[in-house]
């Protein structure tokens, strides 16, 4: 793979970009952004656009005072609002949220929250076809992606359908201002970690590493910010607009080591969703981006670093970000069955997949030892 000079000056080369090889196949999808502060002002024009007339509004119980400022900006339009919404879209909940749709004669959903009320959104979606409009208030990504999730006797199902896909995501800045920080700054790398694994996914097109790389330096620029004064609107709107690219890259390609990692600690051992991306991160990336020069050439510019691991550890601890699988509570002797789980079912990887280094990076994460890109 060769360096590329920068354009008009002769000067320093930029590096390898992600997708300098290969064929690609990029696939659109078709989705209606609307993005600003104080845009939610727009999501009544929203719904009458796609012509509903029984709005349910769904969310999570802690939101609910939100949903029902929804449930009056739509007016007689809204036909209620379901707060029930979980972590994970247990599958009772999927069948309370899908028959209270079906009471109330629901022709379209608004999901307001994180990711628990858009996956929420999207079961019933899969289950009825009813179309929704997002409206997120954290930086998880789900609403841009066509992947749902299902939870039964702890177990997660997962799959893609474009059905799940809103017609409409609306991003008001405005409505992550309450955001606690440590929420703010574990989700802002749970979307920073689907960046970083889409720059070295096998299905990267030209586009997506565009998308992947601005997206990881709108989050890391943003999210020191955020925490430090999580009112700051242009913060919070940085972070949101990084959060929305990540998303998309989320959802239009392959995640690796990484995402397969956190859904089996989640799954397994109900680690929480957010948290475990930020303690894990660092250290796939310091295992994988050895074998994806592209993908650390990306970081590099991105994060400003010549070590995108480190960074990304850095940014953690800059964030007052959990330090180790530790301190979330696993145990030592649940790295053996965790490790067991991901080979049993391995995602594609840029470097192989074998036991010994996926013990190496749980140990390395559980002791919350910074990693170096150099040291593996
Ligand atoms: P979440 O939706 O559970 O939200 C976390 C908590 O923050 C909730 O209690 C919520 O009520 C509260 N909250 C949300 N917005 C707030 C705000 N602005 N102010 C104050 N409190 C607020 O968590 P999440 O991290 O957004 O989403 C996690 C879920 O999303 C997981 O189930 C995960 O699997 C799923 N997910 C799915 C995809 C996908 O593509 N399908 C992608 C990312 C995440």
């Amino acid at each position: 793979m060769t360096s590329v000079a920068a354009v008009g000056t002769g000067a320093a080369a930029v590096g390898r970009l992600p997708t300098e090889q290969g064929d690609f196949v990029y696939d659109v999808q078709a989705m209606r952004i609307v993005f600003g502060p104080g845009r939610l002002n727009l999501l009544g024009d929203e719904v009458a656009r796609l012509g509903w007339a029984k709005v349910l509004v769904l969310c999570t119980p802690g939101r609910r005072a939100l949903g029902e400022r929804l449930a009056e900006m739509i007016g007689p339009g809204a036909a209620g609002v379901f707060s029930g919404a979980r972590t994970h879209v247990p599958v009772g909940v999927a069948v309370a949220g899908t028959a209270e749709a079906r009471r109330v004669g629901a022709d379209g959903c608004v999901a307001v929250g994180g990711g628990s009320a858009i996956g929420l959104g999207k079961a019933i979606a899969l289950e009825t076809g009813l179309p929704t409009i997002c409206v997120p208030t954290t930086y998880s990504g789900s609403e841009m992606t066509p992947v749902w999730g299902l939870t039964a006797d702890g177990e997660k199902t997962t799959g893609r359908d474009p059905v799940v896909l809103p017609r409409t995501v609306i991003y008001d800045p405005e409505l992550t201002v309450d955001l606690p920080r440590a929420t703010s700054a574990a989700s802002g790398i749970n979307a920073l970690a689907h960046s970083v694994e889409a720059l070295y996914a096998p299905d990267l097109t030209p586009v997506v590493a565009l998308m992947a790389e601005e997206s990881a330096r709108s989050l890391a620029s943003a999210l020191p910010a955020v925490v430090d004064d999580p009112t700051n609107i242009d913060a919070r709107s940085l972070a949101l607009r990084g959060s929305w690219l990540a998303g998309a890259c989320l959802g239009a390609t392959t995640m690796a080591l990484h995402h397969k990692l956190c859904h089996v600690l989640g799954g397994m051992f109900e680690l929480p969703h957010a948290e475990t991306h930020t303690v894990v991160l660092p250290h796939v990336a310091a295992f994988n981006l050895r074998a994806a020069p592209g993908a650390a050439d990306a970081l590099k510019r991105a994060l400003c670093t010549d070590d995108p691991a480190r960074a990304l550890s850095e940014l953690n601890r800059s964030l007052d970000n959990a330090p180790s699988l530790e301190s979330l509570g696993l145990e030592y002797g649940d790295l053996g069955p965790a490790a067991d789980a991901v080979l049993a079912r391995p995602y594609r990887n840029p470097r192989p997949v074998v036991r010994e280094a996926v013990l190496a990076i749980l140990d390395a994460a559980w002791r919350g030892v910074l990693p170096s890109a150099r040291a593996q």
